[in-house]
């Protein structure tokens, strides 16, 4: 019998690695802007086209290459960074696998200008699928000009999954932001179909670079920290416990200056913050970890987006205590209390409740708020937004198995009422965010949205990518009642309102809808994502811990929550009513 085990050629290989290597355009671009920098590069330009599948094109002022070296890059396994398996246990370059430069071409057709410096001229090379089409000699300046067209013209169906331009476009920016963000000495400029989307100055730290991609609205939030033993160092910045978002878009870890994925860094971030984090809510967070490259495996990814530490559980504590540590000095103690077996007192707790209500609320924050001249608190109001229909009374009274009626109120948080079995404790903020989220629903659901025009509109500058993200959802966003202009470089202008917002603070509102937004994409169901933007929207003007009802405002609440079609939980999933059975209140007492 012949064999049928074969050997696979190396264009297959190629077409292989590349399926790990080359997921979508912002892989490309990622390979390539490594390897600028591992060129030398000071100065980046990044051209995309139609989202990088018309064209990617990356100048550097590198190193540049020469003919020679030219022609082998594009070899698999071909690389000037390693020479020998020891070279694995240091790696100081971004790049050292030899296969992005020959995946990526054996899926595109890809054009390479390059010149080394001090020579009197470049080298072309045009490649195509892999195989070469010319080389020649050409005028260059210092440094690489890589071209990639017609990316996954020879494989259909990784181009079929490519997403909508819009959010292949978003991936670009993140890897770019990534990459600038962990070099800031480094200038990067980007532009999509020959409009500038990014121009960043050499910067002098990681706080300066965040500013220059994230705007003053993120940078605000963000303090820097740093520390470190045993030769690891870490630093970098985190945001304030109020200032979480729905997502974690700004999340980022480095591990000597590569963005990476490691869930146990993740988790030594998460253990920092402790319980003072709302369920789904994430702190904003960019770390940095500087380690001797011998003690850190790069080699277990293909497009090396892990890492494996030696000693996972020194790095994980490390990481854990220099947060902390950092967050104990923003005086928000975290966990730590409890661990330190100190028992916190009820006001710190219901503190504590306040601050993460719906995790966007700092006291800064709040502060800010009440000096609005709209804030509930400054004026006479209800304490529903929505007029109170008088003859709601009445409706109380109508048969209802669920009935409550509120006896106290206690430290002006909780509801205690009587209910035919027993008693109930009502979380009154978990309450209220029902009853207004689903008179949103009804509201927009039947088409009526009362809007209010802002009389004097409101700015709002924006990160490149929440800004890419808020100029395809505008429509959408005026479907909900928000009148946003876009007036270019990531400037918005919100020139009207749901008139039930007026009065909270719906800049804020507006970022928390776009992080919701981005978290589940335009493929879900713009229903989900509806009632997505419309739990953030009940959650801001609900009524708060805090806040003194009387017995008559409590009853509406307890009768407008019953009247709701899911009035046992709030719209991020929190119970509102917890029930005790007069059965279990005597066995409490050893009655029975
Ligand atoms: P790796 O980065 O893992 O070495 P690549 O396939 O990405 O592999 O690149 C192959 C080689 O091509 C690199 O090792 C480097 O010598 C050279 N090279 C690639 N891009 C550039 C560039 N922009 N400037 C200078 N040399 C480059
Ligand atoms: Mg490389």
């Amino acid at each position: 019998m012949s064999s049928i085990i074969k050997i696979l050629p190396d264009h297959v290989i190629n077409r292989i690695a590349a399926g790990e290597v080359v997921e979508r355009p912002a892989s490309v671009v990622k390979e390539l802007i490594e390897n600028s920098i591992d060129a030398g590069a000071t100065e980046l330009l990044i051209d995309i086209e139609e989202a990088g599948r018309r064209l990617i094109r990356i100048t550097d002022n590198g190193s540049g290459m020469s003919k020679e070296d030219a022609g082998t890059a594009f070899q698999r396994h071909a690389t000037s960074k390693i020479m020998d398996d020891t070279d694995l246990e240091s790696i100081r370059t971004m790049g050292f696998r030899g296969e992005a430069l020959s995946s990526i071409a054996s899926v595109s057709h890809v054009r390479l200008l390059s010149a080394m410096k001090g020579a009197t001229s470049g080298t072309l090379i045009e490649i195509e699928g892999g195989t070469v089409k010319g080389i020649s000699e050409a005028a260059a300046p210092q440094g690489t000009t890589l071209e990639i067209g017609h990316l996954f013209y020879n494989t259909p169906a990784r181009r079929k999954f490519l997403k909508s331009p819009a959010t292949e476009f978003s991936h670009i920016l993140t890897a770019v932001s990534r990459q600038a963000m962990a070099h800031p000495a480094i200038r990067f400029r980007l532009t999509h179909n020959k409009k500038g989307v990014l121009d960043l100055p050499p910067a002098l730290s990681v706080k300066e670079r965040v500013f220059q991609l994230s705007g003053g609205e993120i940078a605000e939030n963000l303090i820097e920290f740093a520390g470190g033993r045993d030769g690891v160092y870490v630093h970098g910045l985190i945001g304030h416990p109020g200032s979480t978002r729905a997502d974690k878009t700004y999340q980022d870890f480095f591990v000597n200056r590569r963005a990476v994925k490691n869930p146990s860094l993740t988790h030594a971030l998460y253990s920092a913050y402790g319980d003072v984090l709302m369920r789904d809510r994430h702190p904003l967070a960019f770390i940095f970890v500087e380690i001797d490259p011998a003690l850190v495996d790069v080699n277990v990814h293909p497009a090396k987006a892990e890492v494996r530490f030696r000693n996972q559980s020194q790095i994980h504590d490390l990481v854990r205590d220099v947060i902390r540590e950092a967050l104990r000095g923003m005086n928000v103690s975290p966990a730590t209390t409890r661990a330190d077996g100190v028992r916190e007192s009820l006001s710190d707790y219901l503190q504590k409740i306040e601050s993460s209500e719906c995790g966007v609320r700092s006291s800064e924050y709040r502060n800010a708020l009440q000096k609005t001249p709209f804030h509930p608190q400054n004026r006479e109001m209800d304490y529903s937004p929505f007029p109170v229909s008088h003859d709601s009374h009445s409706e109380l009274r109508t048969p209802n198995s669920e009935l409550l009626h509120p006896l106290a109120q206690v430290h002006d948080s909780f509801i205690i009422a009587q209910s035919q079995e027993g008693m109930a404790i009502i979380d009154q903020h978990a309450a209220h965010e029902r009853v207004l989220f689903e008179k949103l629903q009804d509201q927009f659901g039947a088409g009526q949205v009362p809007v209010q025009d802002l009389l004097v509109p409101d700015q709002i500058e924006l990160g490149p990518a929440q800004s890419t993200v808020l100029a395809e959802y505008l429509p959408e966003l005026s479907k909900l009642g928000f009148l946003v202009e876009d007036f270019g470089n990531d400037t918005y202008m919100i020139k009207a309102v749901p008139a039930l917002l007026v009065g909270s603070d719906y800049r804020r509102l507006l970022l928390d809808i776009l992080d919701e937004v981005n978290v589940h994409g335009k493929s879900e169901k713009m229903e989900k994502v509806r009632d997505e933007m419309l739990s953030v929207m009940a959650c801001h003007p609900a009524i708060k811990i805090h806040r003194h009802l009387d017995l008559r405002e409590m009853e509406q609440l307890l009768a407008d929550l019953f009247k709701c079609r899911m009035p046992h939980t709030c719209p991020h999933g929190r119970p509102t009513v917890v029930r005790f059975s007069m059965d279990e209140i005597m066995r409490m007492f050893k009655r029975t």
